[in-house]
């Protein structure tokens, strides 16, 4: 059985290296506030003088979704 030269695992079809917890931690952390910024930019699109003060619940709900997504790309 070969090995990876990555990872030194076994080197099967469709092999994927598995990833170091930093990076996960980071990389949840950054889709984190993609999602809460991607979410204030949605509202200041629709609601560019804030009147309904939900920048708050925008940023929250965006980083919700985010990690949500990313959960289930991940499988
Ligand atoms: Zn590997």
């Amino acid at each position: 059985m070969a090995t990876c030269p990555h990872c030194k695992g076994h080197l099967t079809d469709g092999h994927r290296c598995p990833r170091r917890r930093g990076f996960v931690v980071a990389e949840s952390i950054a889709y984190t506030f993609a999602g809460g910024l991607a979410g204030w930019l949605l509202l200041m699109a629709f609601d560019p003088h804030s009147q309904t003060n939900m920048d708050l619940v925008a940023i929250v709900a965006g980083s919700v979704v985010a990690i949500a997504i990313t959960r289930l790309l991940r499988g």
